[in-house]
């Protein structure tokens, strides 16, 4: 499903408890993520793809199918790059993808004659197109972005994908006109090669006999290496989901400095922090607010308070800061509780073995956590 579309002809609106409390709870929420370096400046201005350079420059910037941490043509992907040819073409450089959203993460990307030709313009998609098969080209990343879109697909998944069919010989790394004509004409189509393609990373492995196939749980791993980010690896491991980075975002707390730092090259404390960020998603997850909200919520005090007087106001009722993290907790474990009667064991917890046998540059990290201390996550 990519979207569903709801007509609001004669709803009654949404019944606020305490309209006044709300007002004021939502005016501390809204400073607190305007005031926030993340979500009130880098976000608008640069779009999620202001992590390019950063990741780049903190070798966690997954290249060539994860075989190297570093990109050379990272500068022509960059988020600074991509504003700058938004604003040229005339573009948005900032947009928000609802109505109501202050952040304001999106944008309009426009081709060279100023049309439109996509939007939402995300890192991982970018990363994962440019880096990960090493093409340098953000025009034919941004059209390929707007044909997944009209297939389908995820834009993640489709990603690690190429970089993975690029190493098993399908078409050469950096070849962006091939990887657009199997989008169309393979993909789109569903050919046989296409529906092999479409299937995603983990499908073309298996059909090609490549062993070097970054996925958990058979969902491609996204772009931030978990050898040289630690913590992410924790995430990617034992997320219900797969490897999902949005499940406990640790490249908050590993790499901006957000609700403080823990070194991303070693082992300590990451297995915490992926499972107190997994608790806090879960529960900003459920109230169904966007996950940027969590860079101002892990920094500015007042934050989450005011997101929860904005729920209690909402409904009339007396939710507690530990209620929250409670919320966090049984939606993990119910998650968990429907895996294992699927047939998901702590064997499914792990990332795949090149992690553990080959190293990664520029830091030569590796991924060095024993199985007895993944399975600790759970241990709560
Ligand atoms: S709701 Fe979130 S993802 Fe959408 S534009 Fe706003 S900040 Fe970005």
């Amino acid at each position: 499903i990519k979207f569903i579309s709801i007509d609001d002809k004669n709803a009654p609106g949404v019944k606020i408890a305490d309209p006044e409390k709300f007002k004021l709870a939502a005016r501390t929420f809204a400073k607190a993520l305007l005031e926030h370096p993340v979500s009130g400046e880098g976000l608008p201005t640069y779009g999620t793809n202001v992590l390019v350079n950063i990741l780049n420059e903190a070798g966690g910037l997954p290249t060539r199918n994860f075989t190297t941490g570093q990109f050379e043509g990272h500068d022509k992907i960059s988020g600074e790059t991509m504003h700058d040819t938004i604003a040229a073409r005339g573009g948005k450089v900032k947009h928000g993808c609802h109505a109501g959203c202050i952040i304001q993460c999106s944008q309009v990307y426009n081709d060279k004659d100023g049309k439109y030709v996509t939007s939402g313009f995300e890192y991982e998609t970018i990363w994962g197109l440019g880096a990960d098969c090493c093409i340098d080209n953000l025009d034919d990343i941004a059209l390929a972005d707007s044909m997944m879109d009209d297939i389908g697909i995820d834009s993640i998944e489709t990603a690690v994908m190429f970089g993975v069919a690029m190493e098993a010989g399908i078409l050469p790394f950096g070849d962006s006109k091939e990887m657009l004509r199997i989008l169309k004409e393979e993909i789109g189509k569903g050919t046989p090669l296409g529906r092999i393609m479409g299937g995603g990373a983990g499908s073309v492995g298996r059909a090609y006999g490549v062993t070097r196939v970054p996925v958990v749980k058979n969902q491609g791993i996204p772009a931030y290496d978990p050898r040289s980010v630690k913590g992410i690896g924790i995430t990617y491991a034992t997320s219900t989901m797969g490897a999902d980075h949005t499940a406990g975002y640790t490249i908050a707390t590993n790499i901006l400095n957000v609700g403080g730092f823990v070194d991303p090259l070693k082992k300590d404390g990451q297995v915490e922090l992926s499972r107190n960020l997994q608790i806090a998603t879960a529960a900003i997850d459920s109230t169904g607010m966007c996950i940027f909200i969590a860079f101002p919520a892990l920094d500015i005090p007042e934050c989450l308070p005011a997101l929860i007087d904005m729920i209690n106001a909402r409904f009339g009722i007396a939710l507690t800061g530990d209620d929250v993290t409670n919320l966090g907790k049984h939606i993990l474990k119910l998650e968990r509780k429907f895996n294992i009667e699927a047939g998901f064991n702590s064997s499914h917890d792990r990332l795949p073995d090149f992690f553990k046998n080959e190293t990664v540059a520029p830091h030569n990290a590796i991924w060095d956590f024993t199985d007895a201390e993944i399975d600790e996550f759970w241990n709560f």
